[in-house]
């Protein structure tokens, strides 16, 4: 075997992916997982066997049919897309955002968000090209409209992301703020597109979609992953087809395989279970809440998502402690100063939930 000559490393990989660090999956193996917002449910042992039978029949010596139009018909009737737009479907809704940043990436072109916020606005703008701006969200993590404007005013970004709500604060944006936002993006003092990421509605239960033909520069973005598929890796975009035939150019052809599309499309004609399962977790995430801010010295920010964000005395020593007793959260408070000694966890079963919430009580003692 050859020695790999890392000068010729350096001399083909660039500077900035040398000098990253690789996206960090923590090992989960054996502990109650908590840190990726995955919802606890599977579907139920009859459909599944059913699902089973429905992949057995896949064509899997062929490539999916182009641009998978059955399932976006089926999306577009579940997740009531209004009439005369269209969703564009991704690899996960983290391609779709390496889409828009590819398609945009101008030479000084800039992606826009508030901060916190999801980190693949930041990183797929990166990769693409673009500078990303983050504008601080106020220290109650709302939308610091005046802010907003501003840097918008400033910079000129090519597009705008709004998480709706927002990870990982989990909250709800004053939709008259987005609105002035939506607005301000249609000029004259700034020109951008807005992208509002729905990743969380199944919990949150606000929706941008029926907005969607009130403004020429908006799109709607989801994805199937927090309500129950995330293995499936399926994400879509809605909004005016002029946008989206844009967006199509620079999506790999068949990003979406067959067995995504047949389990997704599956999933869709039983979405009364997952949307049962969406209920629960908004119940238990109630209970969790309550359960915490019980807690001396706890605050728990409110969440219109499937996870809490929680402030702690020490949320380094809270993490270490939870792990100890076998419990997987995310530490969150070295992403951003705004969340010092924040802790954010993913609800659960109840069983979980109440394994984490005694786990979480004891890391708090001294
Ligand atoms: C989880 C998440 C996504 C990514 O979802 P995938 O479809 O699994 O790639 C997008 N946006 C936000 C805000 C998220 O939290």
């Amino acid at each position: 075997m050859s020695a790999v000559d890392a000068s010729l490393i350096e001399r083909i990989i660039r500077d900035d992916v040398r000098a990253m660090g690789a996206y960090h999956v923590p090992d989960s193996h054996g502990l109650v997982k908590l840190d990726a917002m995955e919802n606890p449910y599977r579907l139920p042992p009859e459909l599944r066997a059913e699902l089973a039978a429905r992949l057995g029949e896949v064509a899997l010596n062929r490539y999916p049919v182009p641009s998978s139009e059955a399932l976006r018909a089926k999306l577009k009737a579940v997740m009531q897309v209004p009439a005369g737009m269209e969703v564009l479907l991704g690899n996960g809704s983290d391609e779709i955002i390496s889409m828009l940043a590819l398609a945009a990436a101008r030479p000084g072109a800039k992606v826009m968000a508030p901060v916190p916020g999801f980190v693949m606005y930041a990183m797929s703008a990166q990769f693409a090209g673009l500078q990303f701006v983050g504008v601080p969200l106020r220290a109650d993590f709302t939308l610091d409209r005046e802010a907003m404007l501003a840097a918008m005013a400033e910079h000129q970004p090519a597009i705008v992301y709004l998480a709706y709500p927002n990870n990982p604060t989990g909250n709800l944006f004053d939709a008259v703020d987005m609105e002035a936002i939506v607005r301000a993006a249609q000029g004259p003092a700034c020109r951008s597109l807005v992208v509002v990421d729905e990743a969380y509605q199944p919990f949150a239960q606000e929706s941008w979609m029926p907005r969607l033909t009130e403004f020429g520069n908006l799109l709607v973005m989801r994805t199937v992953s927090k309500l129950g598929l995330a293995g499936i890796r399926l994400g879509y975009v809605a909004g005016d087809p002029q946008w989206l035939a844009q967006l199509d150019k620079v999506r790999p052809p068949y990003n979406v395989n067959v067995l995504t599309e047949a389990t997704a499309l599956f999933a869709l004609e039983h979405v009364a279970v997952l949307d049962e399962q969406a209920a629960q977790l908004r119940a238990e995430r109630t209970r969790v809440a309550q359960g915490m801010a019980a807690c001396a010295g706890v605050t728990v920010f409110p969440s219109a998502a499937n996870f809490l964000l929680a402030r702690v005395p020490d949320a380094a020593q809270a993490f270490d402690r939870l792990l100890a007793r076998k419990v997987l959260i995310k530490n969150v408070s070295k992403m951003h100063p705004l969340l010092a000694n924040c802790l954010r966890v993913t609800v659960s079963t109840p069983e979980e939930n109440a394994q984490f919430l005694e786990a979480f009580a004891a890391s708090l003692q001294d």
